[in-house]
């Protein structure tokens, strides 16, 4: 049966209607009514967080792991229902939303076990030393405590993986914060139903109900309010630079600053070194144009340039990107607002000084189709702004003259979620030279392959620097992500019974 949103916010177990309401745009079906946020719903919600904090904070990690588990169960047990209501907000596919349902769910279960292993809380002791010269040690334990309520902005491009119960709040509720998430308005039916199924585990789980807040939006002051709470201990966002970046003010020009977590934009580059590409120029263009025009390009791994070596393998390489984006028709984009920034994103590409057009084509509405450019590595480090990100199906291949100014294009670029190069084994001094220089740029660098897919696991670093993270030594993919929502703590010869339990004999 269909899923009909009552449009409600969930605040601690009770869901409230405010005074004014918006509607919803779905891509397809019908519209749904829904409650606009307020400041005073946020402090109800982040009020109740702080006293939930006062169990769950404390809670041990076998209660939060079988409370991760049930709401990946109750997420389950809605999976249609979930699917149904979140393509039609989104526009995405429906194997695209049931795959990001196994996603979501994989991480809540995931923060499950990894807190049972137990390794994340970095336990340390430094026994007492009472006969050192010239003065006795203590006895110090340490190890890593929850940080209390935090918010979670939920992504406009994630509906289930980065939104109400995705990899943010997953990680934040197995490390023992509260969350209030501020739902995204391109899916607020979808993030209504996922609320639902996060309050049904609190029921069954017997757990506070300040543990979980929805706050739908409608309004930019319910972002403003959740991130200047004075209980809110840090955020979690996924979006766009300008929005990211005015919350991480916000957050530092509080009274007391909190760290914000946000992933901001990423342009991706991969580096196409000249035996590989003279050797596989053709497959790797197919397969650019996969990963480039996968979901619409809405994905913040979006490979959105290629550096090539000038010469007729580089003709080659944009012959044949060309001849895969050519047939790939429009496809619907997440709201109508990124499908305007993405042509806003095109147009601005386009006009610059020394770019060249490859592929045209014509999109309108809600709709992106491929666009594919060509720029000299010259033109490209005299144009700053030809290195931020389009949100959208759009490629830029910048040929430079020699290995020098491939390595000056890596030199300028902005930090990044991913570098990829693609080489073979004659290029490995090049590839050697490269290194040094996407390290300092990017979260992760890999090889011979496409930065979209994020892998969910221990090793995954889905970061970097500014602006492809407000906050480069953290991840927000995999379990090390858990690491934003802990602080170090150490207990100088505290008396065991009144230790955490997690350090008690
Ligand atoms: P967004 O406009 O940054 O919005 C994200 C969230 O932040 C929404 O809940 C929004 O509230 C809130 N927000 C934004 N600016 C705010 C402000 N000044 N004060 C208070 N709250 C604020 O991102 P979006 O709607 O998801 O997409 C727009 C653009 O973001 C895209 O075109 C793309 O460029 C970029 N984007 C990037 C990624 C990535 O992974 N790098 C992912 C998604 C989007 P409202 O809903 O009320 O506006």
């Amino acid at each position: 049966m269909s899923f009909k949103p009552h449009g409600k916010h969930l605040v601690a177990g009770a869901w409230v209607s405010g005074e004014t309401t918006f509607s919803s745009e779905p891509a397809e079906g019908p519209s749904h009514t829904f409650s606009v946020g307020t400041p005073a719903l946020v402090d109800q919600a982040c009020q109740m967080a702080e006293q939930a904090f006062l169990s769950f904070g404390y809670s041990t990690r076998a209660d939060r792991a079988a409370f991760l588990n049930a709401i990946a169960d109750e997420i389950e047990k809605r999976g249609d229902a979930i699917t149904e209501i979140g393509c039609q907000e989104t526009g995405l596919p429906q194997a695209r939303l049931e795959g990001e349902r196994g996603r979501t769910t994989g991480q809540l279960r995931m923060f499950a076990s990894h807190i049972m292993a137990a390794d994340y809380l970095d336990r340390r002791h430094d026994a007492a030393l009472p006969d050192r010269q010239p003065l006795p040690r203590p006895d110090i334990k340490m190890v890593q405590r929850p940080i209390g309520p935090v918010a979670v902005f939920g992504a406009s491009n994630f509906p289930l993986a980065f939104s109400t119960a995705g990899g943010d709040t997953a990680a934040a509720l197995a490390a023992g914060c509260p969350v209030v998430v501020k739902g995204h308005s391109a899916h607020p039916g979808t993030g209504e139903i996922v609320a639902e199924a996060i309050h049904a585990a609190i029921v069954s789980c017997g757990v506070h109900p300040g543990v979980f807040s929805l706050i739908q939006g409608g309004k930019r002051d319910v972002g403003t309010a959740l991130v200047q709470h004075p209980l809110i201990n840090a955020v979690g966002f996924t979006g766009s630079l300008a929005g990211g970046r005015a919350l991480f003010d916000l957050c530092a020009q509080r009274e007391n600053p909190i760290p914000f977590f946000g992933e901001l934009g990423s342009v991706n580059p991969m580096f196409l070194l000249p035996a590989a590409l003279r050797d596989r120029g053709g497959e790797m263009a197919a397969g650019w144009a996969g990963s480039l025009t996968m979901g619409a390009g809405q994905f913040c791994t979006n490979p959105g340039i290629a550096v090539v070596m000038d010469g007729p393998d580089a003709d080659a390489f944009t012959d044949a990107a060309l001849k895969a984006l050519e047939p790939m028709g429009a496809q619907t984009m997440l709201t109508d607002g990124i499908a305007a920034a993405y042509r806003a994103g095109r147009d601005r590409v386009a006009g610059s000084a020394g770019v060249q057009e490859i592929l045209t084509s014509v999109c309108d509405m809600r709709n992106a189709t491929p666009y594919l450019y060509a720029t000299t590595g010259k033109d490209w480090l005299a144009n700053e702004a030809l290195g931020e990100e389009v949100f959208g199906p759009l490629g830029l291949i910048v040929r430079v003259k020699d290995a020098d100014e491939m390595r000056q294009v890596a030199a300028s670029l902005q930090g990044q979620l991913t570098c990829t190069l693609h080489l073979d084994a004659e290029d490995s001094e090049l590839g050697q030279s490269l290194m040094p220089i996407l390290e300092r740029k990017a979260g992760r660098i890999l090889a011979n392959g496409f930065p979209t897919g994020v892998e969910v696991c221990d090793t995954m670093v889905h970061g970097g620097p500014y602006p492809a993270s407000t906050n480069f030594g953290h991840t927000s993919v995999g379990t090390l992500s858990i690491r934003r929502f802990l602080r170090p703590v150490s207990y100088q010869n505290i008396p065991d019974d009144l230790l955490p339990g997690d350090l008690r004999p």
